[in-house]
């Protein structure tokens, strides 16, 4: 541990909650990717993610892994859809820790 500026920061899994269309890029209700350490995608092995789907989500992750304020939509509303219209995959974005980090470690 450091004596500077700390960080608290969730750590993420965005985990796919339902497809209700045909999923085009194979992806099966469950197959996940987690977000640890402020920076770290990790995907489980064997398992593959959609870029798109990922694209939808990554705007949110960093508001997401901040605490918000109570009354923010985002700390409530935690649902991305997948942009292909076909597939209407609808991920759910979870905290799965929370951990400190120094300031100066954050990118
Ligand atoms: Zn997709």
């Amino acid at each position: 541990m450091t004596d500077g500026p700390v960080t608290d920061l969730y750590d993420l899994r965005v985990v796919v909650e339902r497809i209700e269309g045909r999923s085009v890029c194979g992806m099966h209700v469950g197959d996940h990717i987690d977000l640890t350490e402020s920076n770290r995608l990790s995907i489980p092995e064997g398992k593959h993610f959609c870029l798109y789907a990922l694209a939808a989500c990554l705007p949110l992750l960093p508001a997401k892994q901040r605490p918000l304020p109570p009354g923010d939509w985002l700390e409530t509303d935690s649902h991305v859809a997948c942009p292909d219209p076909d597939e209407r995959l609808i991920m759910r974005i979870e905290r799965t820790g929370r951990r400190t980090i120094p300031t100066e470690e954050l990118t």
